[in-house]
């Protein structure tokens, strides 16, 4: 037996039609810059599965970085952006794509395109993996995403609750309580 199938995960998005999804996003990507070479930036820890698989599907040169960033507790949004590891690469005049589990607020992706900017890159575009339409306080730009769900708060694939559930190879929304962890 898998350790997660004694908690009630609903699925919302099956292992196959997440890495379908991002097939059709990477090639998005290689076909808009094409022939450039471009510096992915990932939002730790939540997108680190995300960017890996991402990156591996693109056909273009890459670099990538990693932040640190921290804005939620549980399972709440906290309007408040700490940086616990910050931008290592030089990115001026640089292609900079931000990689990012899931844009709730929209706090922390307008946090981190605003400390980006500062830096001059040629061009910052923006791609997520889940983008939650329904409780957005910052109006951030999103040129890739791959799907929208409601509400509700998810883990797998890289989003984790209180650091757990992270390695699920699906998303889904915990049903009942987690008591029997
Ligand atoms: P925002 O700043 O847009 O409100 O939140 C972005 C961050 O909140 C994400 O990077 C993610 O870590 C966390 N987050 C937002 N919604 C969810 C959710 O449904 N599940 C999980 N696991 N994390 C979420």
């Amino acid at each position: 037996m898998k350790i997660y199938e004694k908690f009630n995960i609903n699925v919302v998005f099956s292992e196959d039609l997440i890495q379908k999804r991002i097939s059709e996003i990477a090639l998005q990507i290689s076909e808009n810059f094409k022939n450039k070479e471009v510096l992915a930036i990932a939002v730790l820890n939540g997108s680190f599965i995300f960017c890996a698989d991402l990156l591996r599907k693109i056909n273009l040169k890459t670099t990538v970085d990693f932040v640190l960033l921290s804005s939620y507790c549980g399972m709440k949004s906290q309007y408040k952006v700490n940086v616990i590891l910050g931008l290592k690469e030089n990115i001026k005049d640089k292609n900079v794509l931000i990689i990012e589990d899931i844009v709730d607020t929209g706090v922390t992706l307008d946090f981190l395109i605003k400390e980006v900017s500062f830096k001059k890159p040629k061009n910052i575009k923006t791609c997520v993996l889940l983008n939650k339409k329904t409780s957005r306080k910052k109006n951030v730009s999103i040129d890739y995403s791959c799907f929208v769900v409601d509400n509700s708060f998810v883990v797998g694939y890289g989003l984790d609750y209180n650091g757990l559930f992270r390695g699920l190879p699906y998303i889904g929304k915990i049903e009942g309580s987690l008591s029997n962890e």
